[in-house]
């Protein structure tokens, strides 16, 4: 059991309110540490602090700034085993897995170092009569990162990373659940050459994010979370006249069309509906295939598969496939949503609840649940589950299929199975959801483009990382500029009288 410090002025600092969070280990069920909770005076005195640090940031040029992103990037390849553990120590999942979260961070850690490009503004000559016009991108100043436990890595990294290579001091408010990674990230950034200050680290709650809504100095918000919380920063950081993205919760719906390769379809399900214990906004969660007999096909298919997932702490080797859920109450969540399953009738092909590991009897690990005959009415098919629960709603056409994606609350990600390239073209561009996969489960869009939801998966505009994050972190400033005629044009050279 040890204490968990903030990181400001590039130094670890102890927590001066008396408020703290547990941190467990998900896999025994033991409290491992404890976080601090920031006050509101903490937050404005961070956020004064980045503001005087800022200033000097903005002036830095863009190429050295990109410098320090290059050496943070091989730093971070340095200690990726380091991160890894932290991660997976926290949160619970699988190492390789952990892995992946620090490599998609990494990815656009490596995009900012070529951020000079992205920060050049427009500029055009002779718009007008003798007149130019340019445009800059400039800093905003202060900005805050507020980040979820799924990806400790990963979305600390989308944040910290545009923001900071674009001149900008961030405040991040890692999740209190797998706080410890960011802190390391704030480590590696120091010594990559990073100001102090430029990057203030600091653990709360409700309390904590109040204040960074409220603080004026304050100028962006970038959030990552579930939906509600993801609503209510947006309305109160637009409310108090900040920059504000908010990328929410998911139910991201796989359709199976009966010309599937099936045995692709399965491997893909399982891989995506229970990878991560199912902890992720782009799980796959809500399988759809199209026709009873392509339904009972991928269902055969489908059920070997989910009795050979092997449950497991992170430590338990390299066969493991996922490991616990965050915490108890995450998996208490999860388990009543499971029974409200079988009350509404879905029929349980694998019922993950009662699992237990031997030596790890009070972790908080799930069994792998599959229901099948689910409709739009169960709560199941209703609420973000984030645990290892797939759903099949089946339906008899293409049309019946992409009407359901289409009606469902969430937008974030969406997949289709098939091998015919008509049907991928017309779902890529009717369906009503931001990120689309043509055979792929979880279509997270490579750094260079860009990630977001539509419909209640994201609130404000957008999206995180690639050329919208520098959009977001920077604004336009565009200058319209005339030179009147001048010594070109009849300097005079001879010395003339005064009369
Ligand atoms: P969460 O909404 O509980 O917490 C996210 C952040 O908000 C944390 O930093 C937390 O401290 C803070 N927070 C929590 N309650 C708050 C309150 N009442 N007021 C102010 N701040 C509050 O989310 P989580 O459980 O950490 O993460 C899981 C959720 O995140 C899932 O819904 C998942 O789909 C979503 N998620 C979305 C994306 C995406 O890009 N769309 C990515 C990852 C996770």
């Amino acid at each position: 059991m040890h204490d968990i410090k903030h990181w400001i002025d590039g130094a670890y600092a102890a927590g001066t309110s008396d408020r703290h969070s547990e941190v467990f280990n998900p896999a025994t069920g033991e409290v491992q540490a404890r976080v601090p909770l920031a006050t509101a005076a903490e937050i404005d005195a961070a956020v004064d602090r980045a503001a005087e640090a800022q200033v000097g940031w903005a002036a830095t040029n863009p190429q050295r700034r990109a410098r320090v992103m290059m050496k943070f990037g091989a730093l971070i390849q340095r200690d990726m085993d380091k991160l890894a553990e932290a991660i997976s120590r926290e949160h619970g999942k699988t190492l390789p897995d952990a892995k992946g979260d620090v490599q998609r961070g990494l990815e656009v850690v490596e995009v900012c170092m070529g951020a000079p490009h992205m920060l050049k503004g427009e500029a055009m000559t002779d718009g007008g009569p003798g007149i130019d016009l340019y445009s800059m991108r400039q800093p905003l100043g202060v900005v805050a990162g507020i980040t979820p436990f799924n990806f400790p890595a990963m979305i600390p990294l989308w944040k910290m990373a545009p923001a900071i290579v674009s001149g900008n001091a961030m405040i991040l408010k890692p999740s209190e659940r797998t706080p410890t990674c960011s802190l390391l990230l704030a480590e590696l950034l120091k010594e990559a050459g990073l100001p102090d200050g430029v990057l203030q680290v600091v653990h709360g709650d409700k309390e904590a994010v109040d204040a960074i809504l409220d603080n004026e100095t304050v100028q962006a918000v970038g959030f990552v979370g579930s939906t509600p919380i993801a609503q209510y920063i947006y309305g109160r950081a637009a409310t108090n006249g900040k920059r504000a993205q908010c990328f929410g919760g998911a139910k991201n719906h796989m359709i199976i069309m009966p010309d599937a390769d099936l045995d692709k379809a399965a491997d893909a399900l399982v891989g995506s509906g229970y990878g991560a214990a199912g902890e992720r906004c782009m799980a796959i969660s809500v399988a759809v295939p199209v026709g009873e007999e392509t339904a009972d096909r991928l269902t055969e298919k489908l059920i070997p598969r989910i009795e050979k997932l092997k449950v497991g702490p992170y430590t338990g080797g390299d066969d493991v496939d996922y490991g616990p859920l965050i915490t108890g109450a995450a998996k208490e969540r999860v388990e009543g949503l499971i029974s409200s399953g079988i009350d509404q009738g879905a029929e349980a092909l694998a019922d993950g609840r009662g699992f237990s590991l031997q030596g790890y009897e009070n972790g908080f690990f799930l069994g792998p649940t599959f229901f099948d005959r689910v409709t739009p009415d169960m709560d199941i098919y209703r609420e973000e589950i984030f645990g290892p629960v797939l759903s099949q709603v089946r339906m008899g056409s293409y049309e019946d299929a992409l009407d359901l994606v289409m009606k469902n609350q969430y937008g974030n990600g969406t997949a289709i199975f098939t091998r015919d390239g008509d049907a991928a073209r017309d779902f890529a561009a009717r369906v009503n959801v931001g990120m689309v996969g043509i055979n792929f489960p979880i279509p997270v869009p490579l750094s260079y483009f860009t990630f977001g939801g539509w419909k209640k998966s994201a609130f404000g505009d957008l999206n995180q990382y690639g050329p919208d994050a520098f959009r977001f972190y920077t604004r336009t400033k565009t200058v319209t500029a005339r030179w009147f005629s001048g010594i070109k044009d009849g300097g005079e050279f001879h010395f003339k009288a005064m009369d």
